[in-house]
This record gives C-alpha cells, structure tokens and sequence, in this order.
C-alpha cells in the first residue's frame, strides 16, 4: 500500500471517529464556538426557526472552509448585462465553490445539493423568501440526453430542498428543454451562445395552465440554476414567462459576475 492510500485511509477513519466531517476540506466540523462569528454576519442568528439548518451547517463546515466562502452581500440583486431579468447569487465564482460545484455535477457529489440549498436558506430567508405565498420556484431543466448522463439535475435538486424548507410552491416540470444544447463553457463569443440557447426551451404544455390561473398573477417565478456567467440561459427561460405577462427573477448559487459587496461583511 503506498503512502497516499495509508493517508487517505487514516483521514477517513479519523473522520468516521469524528462522525461530523467538513463538506469542503474533510476535515472535522462541529466547532460551536465559530457559529457566532461566521453567521452573525449572515444576520441568522436571531432567527430561532433557522436552527436546523445551522446545526447541519456547523455539522458539516469547519471553521476556516466557513470564514472563507466568497459570500455576496444576501440583500442585493442585480441584473444580466442587456436585459431587465434581475438575479441573486449566493456566492461569487471563486474558491472552494468552483470546486464544490464542479464536484457536485460531474462527480455526483449529491450531498451538496443540501448544503447548497440549507446555505441558500439561511441566507435569504428574511430578505427574500419570507414572502412564501408570493413565490414560485422552477428549475432549469436538462436535456434528456444530459439528464441520462449525469443521473440527476443539479439545479432541481437544490430548488425542490429550497422549497421543501422555505414551504414555498415548487415546479419542477414547468419548462421542458426541447432540444439538446452545448455546454455554454464550449461556445466561444456572446452571439455563439445565444445562438445555441435560442428556443431550446419552451413552456411544458400539459402545465401551462398553473400559469394561467389568476392566482398566478401576483406571484413571482424565481427561475434556479447552479451558475450565471452571461446569464443567457436564465435569460431564455425567463422570456418565456414573460411572455404571459407573469413577473420572473432568477437564483444562482454563484456567478463570475463582478459583484459589490460592502467591506464591513467580509472583513
Ligand atoms: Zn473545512
């Protein structure tokens, strides 16, 4: 057995000993003692409801992963360059999220979805998802083909936790993506990757009545995905629902966009 695979043998049995493990450095989690600093600046902490999710995040975060994240100011939206579609985003596209989310697509790292999704919460639960009854999440759906491959929809993994921990009304099958697109990392310019979104989504037609209903009219549809860089995909979808007069936003967990963020938050 080499040096390496002795290693990684001794840190996974230190971790079964430890029992709560560091999502992002695998290292031990639990320390109590940093929950006041690093969440404090969340603005959770006086929330008494958010308790579960802070104890799964204290579970499974060390102290130093957490100081770290590249989170954005949770009041702010912001809009796509060349449209009206306003998003949030819970991080910046630095480290570790890049990793983690790569991780999670293309490794199968599933358990993200929650840690995502319980961040996401505590995070915006007092600045946007306290109007529950006014909300409506959907996910960006996945081509068949892609589906088959990856086994699962990142973006609708999160989407369907945040709903279920917010009670807010979830649908996963609203849009329908009808033709198989490239990954917009592989299309080089802008023009190229509106090209290669344009009507590759269309609104599922055996739903199409939800939208219609009257009620629908004061609510807004809050389109998820994992990650914005030029916004182009959002910004296909959302036209969509635009279309029949209902208001959409979008939320991702990080974009490259260049963000504000106030200093005294992250200092
Ligand atoms: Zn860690």
């Amino acid at each position: 057995m080499n040096q390496i695979c002795k290693q990684k043998m001794r840190t996974e049995l230190l971790n079964f000993l430890r029992t709560e493990t560091c999502i992002i450095c695998g290292l031990s989690a639990g320390d109590t003692f940093y929950c006041r600093s690093e969440l404090l600046r969340l603005g959770v902490l006086q929330n008494n409801e958010c308790n579960l999710h802070l104890n799964f995040l204290r579970k499974n975060t060390c102290r130093s992963c957490l100081a770290r994240l590249p989170f954005l100011f949770p009041e702010n939206t912001w809009n796509f360059e060349q449209s009206s579609l306003k998003f949030k985003s819970l991080f910046s596209y630095r480290e570790p999220i890049n990793h983690l989310l790569l991780n999670y697509k293309f490794h199968h790292r599933k358990d993200l979805a929650e840690w995502f999704a319980r961040l996401i919460y505590i995070a915006w639960h007092q600045y946007w998802l306290k109007n529950k009854n006014e909300i409506v999440l959907i996910p960006i759906p996945l081509g068949a083909k892609r589906l088959r491959q990856r086994g699962f929809n990142q973006a609708a993994e999160i989407a369907s936790l945040l709903a279920d921990f917010a009670d807010v009304k979830y649908l996963p099958e609203l849009l329908i993506r009808q033709r198989e697109t490239k990954r917009q990392t592989e299309t080089k310019t802008r023009a190229n990757r509106i090209a290669n979104l344009k009507g590759a989504f269309m609104i599922n037609p055996q739903q199409i009545h939800l939208l219609q209903n009257e009620r629908m009219k004061d609510k807004t549809i809050i389109i998820i995905d994992d990650v914005a860089t030029t916004g182009i995909t959002l910004i296909e979808a959302a036209k969509l629902i635009s279309k029949i007069n209902l208001k959409v936003e979008a939320m991702v967990i990080a974009t490259e966009h260049e963000l504000i963020k106030p200093k005294w938050m992250f200092s």
